[in-house]
């Protein structure tokens, strides 16, 4: 099978075309660098079946052809990190919204089948948790910034969703819930690469809010197992489905102390208030827990790295790169 990435240079995608190509899949990708980076395919460049283009979606002649050239489109490219997304709202709207109407347009007209990631945040402020697939998607206020990257990553379902009930494309829709593992980069905002990166050079950890809020993390290796085994599935077609980890719950405080403690640091923890952080009157979700009840039956998903597995092998990567994620 032919697989192209949208997005394949960036933290999900490399790891994603690692899988694909172990599995003895070909892998094409495209990625504009914008987020992405060269350094997360450095490791694929000459493996058989692999090839890159280092190009935009929105250059609508060349998506077409790479998707015309494949069997089975992951679309990932898109403006994600919470930071990001509060400093440029205008990129993050554009990017999520239109790059995913080509692709699904020019999908499309080829039959092909799409995978097309959103993310836990359109779950937004409910607190209706563990969250559902089925389950509402609680929005703030369009002056908040923040909630421009969960609308317009629910416009892409809802688009996805649409081709497949009105055209009949077999589209999957995914959401990631915070996930997390070597090479990630902390510039646009995760929690994890940055408190990793503070604990090791001995900066303050920087924990927003009173850090109570709290996070259940996945390892990017569970997230592309799934992926994985999605693409080949039937009954995943037409579906919303959830991936995560839910095994452990842990505050932003409490994950700060266990970096700090893994990682044998001396940096003290500092509350950051939110508006300091991100912005005025900035909003975050209280809890977010995935509920997984819908991919355990459809691909008989069990996230394997636990929370523990998940900082060591961060901290591993970190100091064998000397702080380069
Ligand atoms: N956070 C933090 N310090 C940081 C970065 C993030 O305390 O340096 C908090 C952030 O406010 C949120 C949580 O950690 O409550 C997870 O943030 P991330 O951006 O990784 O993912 P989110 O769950 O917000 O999508």
């Amino acid at each position: 099978m032919k697989v192209f990435i949208t997005g394949g240079a960036g933290f999900v995608g490399g790891h994603l075309s690692e899988t694909f190509l172990d599995a003895g899949h070909d892998v094409e990708i495209l990625d504009d660098l914008s987020t992405g980076s060269i350094e997360n395919i450095e490791h694929l460049k000459g493996r058989k079946g692999f090839s890159y283009a280092i190009d935009t979606v929105m250059n609508e002649r060349l998506t077409a052809e790479l998707i015309d050239r494949a069997d089975v489109v992951v679309h990932l490219a898109a403006a994600v990190g919470v930071k990001l997304i509060v400093e440029s709202p205008v990129r993050t709207i554009e990017t999520n919204v239109h790059a995913t109407e080509i692709v699904l347009s020019h999908a499309n007209k080829k039959r092909k089948k799409v995978l097309i990631a959103s993310t836990s945040e359109v779950y937004g402020k409910s607190t209706d948790v563990p969250f559902r697939e089925d389950g509402d998607l609680v929005m703030g206020a369009s002056i908040k910034g923040r909630w421009s990257y969960a609308c317009s990553k629910a416009i892409d379902e809802f688009l996805a969703l649409a081709y497949h009930k009105e055209r009949k494309l077999p589209v999957v829709v995914f959401r990631l819930f915070n996930t997390v593992g070597p090479r990630q980069t902390g510039r646009y905002g995760m929690v994890i690469p940055n408190f990793v990166r503070q604990a090791l050079s001995g900066q303050p950890i920087t924990v927003f809010g009173d850090g109570e809020q709290r996070r259940c993390f996945t390892d990017i290796s569970d997230v592309v197992g799934a992926l994985l085994k999605l693409s080949e599935s039937e009954e995943a077609v037409g579906q919303v489905i959830n991936i995560g980890n839910d095994s452990r719950e842990v505050s932003i405080m409490d994950l700060a102390k266990l970096v700090k403690e893994k990682a044998k640091s001396s940096s003290e923890i500092v509350l950051v208030p939110y508006a300091q952080a991100y912005e005025e009157g900035f909003e975050d979700m209280p809890r977010r827990i995935p509920n997984l009840t819908k991919i355990k039956n459809l691909i008989g998903y069990e996230p394997k790295v636990d929370l523990d597995g998940i900082l060591d092998r961060v901290i591993d990567h970190f100091m064998t790169n000397q702080g380069r994620i």
